[in-house]
């Protein structure tokens, strides 16, 4: 930027969701510290979850400010504070609370028009927002909470239905169009993929929202996915800039811990914990902040994570409540689990909010079982570490096949079926094929030498990816001056 350059302004909305609003808020943390200035609208509970990362970013001399809109929630028979997906317990909240944020738009709308910006950047689930742009002739970015490699396998089963050639629904498919050999089963797919439901409708609108966008905005970075943010850009027809991985803006220990929500234990116990550790020692387990388990489901995995004998963190999720009448503990586990797991240090257990990047940053750490979140898969491969994949729901299947068949960084724990919600008729992932995984992953052999000099390499480039002179830096060089070219039309 110029010194006669007019400063720009970029209005950024988050959807209230960890994995959208997370790397959102960061992105516009990497805009602010480049001079723009930015304003985030967001709910009063959410502004919280990230009002201290504001705070310092204002002390330190950035121009960013935050927007607050008061979410009706009451209205829709939710209670006071359940602002955030990761909030609602059943899949009936979950409708409530998107009916709750579609009433945003107006007060939305307003604000919009009153702050005139140069630009917005919205999330795909505020489709509106591309006409908005356009009735204030400005430039709307669509940010895509998910990767490249994603996009593409996704357009090509739309484009060609592999899916539709099977006999079964765990007979596999390679996917046609894309650059690797990729296999998939029917059962893996999300159901809107296989089927029009009561979401087609709002998809169809967001898919022709985004072709009308001015651009689209990634966390992802080009050396992971080259050949995918390719031909990506040719598919989507619009410009596309990828910006990550958004997470390593976070830097110091204290941006670290306090990412995304209060954390359930300190820093000073977590990283005492780590530093007792042997350096790529420690599997560390994570669900995202949507994942509900059955209580059957929570006994495998702590029977399995026992039987390996490797040391972990194991960040425990709420059980899905009982659909058979049963009050459950919040955070189940086995009777007795958690004491002989604390006696020798052998595993961490962290109920609720952990602070994620701190933790898989750390050298102790030397493999992430993850649900497979984008979010999760790029903060893994920024750290450097090999991943153990457990998919189950949203893209997360298409991210895996990513991680293990193209990347050749990670081991699946085999778990075949797509499920929204882990209910109690879900087929259970087996202790003994989680166990296998772990030490495919976690023993040293041939194999996972070899992963693991790969999950390095990555992490390597993904640091230089964001540094000055990395593509994801330039990326927001090119974007910024993108925007104001279009202030000059
Ligand atoms: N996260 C965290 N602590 C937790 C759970 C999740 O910091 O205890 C963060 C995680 O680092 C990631 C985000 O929440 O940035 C989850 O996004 P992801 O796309 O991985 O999964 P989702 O929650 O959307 O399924």
């Amino acid at each position: 930027m110029s010194s006669n350059d007019p400063q720009l302004h970029v209005i950024f909305l988050p959807y209230m969701a960890p994995g959208h609003m997370m790397p959102m808020v960061d992105m516009a943390r990497l805009f602010a510290a480049r001079g723009v200035k930015v304003t985030i609208i967001t709910t009063t509970m959410n502004a919280l979850l990230f009002q201290n990362a504001v705070d310092r970013d204002i002390n330190s001399g950035r121009q960013i400010a935050l927007e607050i809109l008061r979410l009706p929630t009451a209205e829709f028979g939710l209670p006071e504070g359940c602002e955030n997906i990761s909030s609602t317990t059943t899949p009936e909240m979950t409708v409530k609370l998107f009916q709750a944020i579609a009433m945003l738009q107006q007060p939305m709308e307003q604000l919009l028009h009153e702050r005139r910006p140069n630009c917005i950047v919205a999330d795909i689930f505020f489709p509106w927002t591309t006409d908005v742009a356009a009735e204030l002739g400005i430039p709307r970015l669509v940010f895509n909470g998910g990767g490249f490699f994603y996009l593409c396998v996704k357009e090509c089963i739309e484009l060609y239905a592999p899916h539709n050639s099977v006999a079964s629904e765990t007979e596999t498919f390679a996917v046609p169009g894309i650059p690797h050999q990729i296999e998939l089963t029917r059962s893996q797919l999300p159901d809107i993929v296989k089927a029009k439901n009561e979401f087609s409708a709002l998809f169809d609108r967001i898919k022709d929202a985004e072709r009308r966008s001015h651009g689209v905005l990634m966390n992802s970075f080009y050396e992971l996915e080259p050949s995918y943010v390719d031909q990506y850009k040719q598919f989507v027809g619009i410009k596309a800039w990828d910006v990550g991985p958004v997470s390593l803006s976070n830097r110091d220990t204290t941006e670290k811990a306090d990412r995304g929500n209060r954390a359930s234990i300190t820093e000073h116990k977590c990283l005492s914990w780590l530093d007792s550790k042997e350096p790529n020692s420690v599997l560390y387990v994570c669900f995202g902040s949507l994942t509900r388990f059955s209580t059957a489901q929570h006994l495998e995995i702590a029977t399995a994570l026992e039987a390996s004998g490797c040391p972990f963190i194991w960040v425990v999720g709420k059980v899905l409540k009982s659909t058979k009448g049963r009050e459950e503990d919040e955070w189940w586990l086995p009777e007795g689990f958690e004491a002989r797991m604390m006696e020798g240090k052998k595993g961490l257990i962290i109920r609720g909010w952990a602070p994620q990047v701190l933790i898989l940053d750390h050298q102790a750490i030397g493999g992430f079982l993850t649900h497979c979140g984008w979010n999760s898969i790029l903060e893994g491969v920024s750290a450097g570490v090999p991943l153990i994949t457990w998919p189950l729901f949203a893209e997360q299947f298409f991210n895996e096949k990513l991680i293990t068949q193209v990347l050749k960084i990670g081991v699946g724990v085999g778990n075949k079926f797509w499920s929204a919600w882990a209910t109690e008729d879900v087929e259970l992932v087996k202790r003994e094929d989680i166990e296998k995984a772990v030490s495919m992953v976690m023993d040293d052999g041939d194999d996972a030498k070899e992963m693991r000099k790969r999950a390095k390499q990555l992490g390597e480039m993904a640091k230089m990816a964001v540094e000055e002179g990395g593509s994801s830096y330039a990326n927001i060089t090119t974007l910024i001056e993108d925007i104001r070219l279009c202030e000059r039309k």
